[in-house]
């Protein structure tokens, strides 16, 4: 899309456009003055004269129909363009509720328009009809408004789902590539919908972000995976030969790193189960921290005060600054997936897993590999001294009672 804002000129008199046109673009006045008058009963009755800074076109523009009035330049006139595939963008990433407000409007606006009441209550909108106005009934008003539904209802269900305790957490282990022991263990969240079945995080993580639901969700998984993590602990000191305690990695989202409260509420969580901070480790996105590197700095730094472990998540995917990545109080770079999946065939991946893992080591960071997917990206992967590997070669994510079963699980090179 052409980002450079386009400006059209009109002098004097000159018609910008005409009432019964297709319109396709709306217009900001930059400068000058605009008349907009429609005709009816063969004579034309002014709407409006708009000044520097004002709107003009809109209508059309967003709903497809025709011109509903003329404008013309009062002076010499200079306008912004603003055509139709730069408003369906916005219009597109917008709230779908405000698409429908907007559609409601216009379509109801038009309809009082073509109504056969007094004109000069006609022209003016009718703002004072309330219930009287018919309901619009537009193909585009249908799809906002199924939409819109569509979207309350999952959000009613979400903001309901940790209540009716539909939320759980499964585990995906992740190996000590070295001594070939289970370290600790990815928790990730599935949905257990009561009508669809297993909700995967890819569909609805979005949402609750949107909605800010990701924040108490997010906060239930903590406590949830900090409960699970003393359960692993008691299986794992049944073990003879191997009693060592392994970790909990949780995914943090934007919303709740921008949360506030969190650094408060993880003291709080933490304090009131008897385990050892440095055993959660939590799993932040590189995307996530460079958006505000400042404020991710205290924040981070906050964070850490409590003992806990950071993670940067899907590293090689966003673009970290070196110097950022020096001085946040980082412990762990998990190498994203599309790397390691494709290190055997393609040389770049290889070197990029190479590279991640010496720059870790430089800065005493250790690393995570994910995505593992056969044995020949596992040998590598120790060739490089990578310290964990996760991935579905090694273990799918498990429900909590199969991952108390594989806890004692080595790899078998
Ligand atoms: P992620 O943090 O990168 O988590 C790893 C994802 O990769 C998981 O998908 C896991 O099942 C998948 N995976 C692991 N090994 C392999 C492999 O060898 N091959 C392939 N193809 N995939 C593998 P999942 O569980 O669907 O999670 C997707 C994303 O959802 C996560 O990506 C994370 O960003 C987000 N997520 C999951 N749980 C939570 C949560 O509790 N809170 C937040 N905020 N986000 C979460
Ligand atoms: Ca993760
Ligand atoms: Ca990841």
């Amino acid at each position: 899309m052409n980002k450079v804002l386009e400006t059209v000129g009109f002098r004097k008199g000159e018609c910008i456009f005409r009432e019964g046109d297709a319109g396709a673009r709306a217009y900001i006045i930059e400068s000058g003055l605009v008349e907009v008058a429609v005709r009816r009963q063969g004579r034309a009755l002014v709407l409006a004269e708009l000044g520097e800074g004002e709107l003009l076109g809109e209508m059309a523009l967003l709903d497809g129909l025709r011109r509903s009035a003329t404008a013309r330049a009062v002076q010499d006139t200079v306008l912004i363009v603003l055509n139709r595939a730069l408003v369906e963008e916005k219009l597109e990433n917008a709230e779908p509720m405000l698409n429908l407000f907007l559609r409601a409007v216009l379509e109801r606006f038009r309809t009082t328009r073509t109504m056969a009441l007094p004109e000069d209550r006609a022209l003016i909108g009718l703002s004072d009809m309330g219930a009287a106005m018919p309901a619009p009934r537009g193909a585009a008003y249908q799809r906002e408004s199924e939409l819109v539904m569509e979207r309350l209802k999952s959000e009613q269900a979400l903001s309901e789902a940790i209540a009716k305790e539909q939320l759980e957490l499964v585990y995906q282990p992740i190996f000590d590539l070295h001594e070939g022991h289970v370290a600790g263990f990815e928790a990730l969240i599935r949905w257990n919908h009561p009508t669809e079945g297993t909700i995967p995080p890819s569909g609805f993580i979005d949402l609750a972000e949107e909605t800010g639901l990701i924040v108490p969700m997010g906060l239930w998984a903590l406590e949830e995976a900090l409960r699970a993590l003393l359960r692993f602990r008691e299986v794992r000191a049944g073990h003879i030969y191997d009693s060592s305690e392994c970790f909990v990695t949780v995914n943090l989202s934007t919303r709740q790193f921008d949360d506030p409260h969190l650094a408060d509420s993880l003291g709080r969580i933490l304090s009131t189960n008897d385990i050892d901070p440095g055993l959660l480790k939590l799993e932040i996105t590189e995307s996530l921290l460079m958006k505000d590197p400042e404020f991710a700095m205290v924040e981070l730094n906050r964070l850490k005060k409590l003992g806990l472990k950071l993670v940067i998540d899907d590293f090689g995917t966003g673009y970290s600054s070196l110097s950022y990545l020096y001085r946040f109080p980082i412990d762990t770079l998990k190498i994203d997936r599309s790397f390691v999946s494709t290190m055997l065939q393609d040389e770049g991946s290889k070197q990029i897993v190479r590279a991640t893992t010496w720059l870790a080591h430089a800065l005493a960071m250790d690393v995570v590999a994910e995505g593992v997917g056969d044995s020949g990206q596992l040998l590598q992967l120790q060739g490089l001294n990578c310290e964990y590997g996760q991935g579905f070669f090694l273990s799918r994510p498990l429900a909590e009672h199969d991952a108390h079963s594989v806890i004692d699980h080595r790899l078998a090179c």
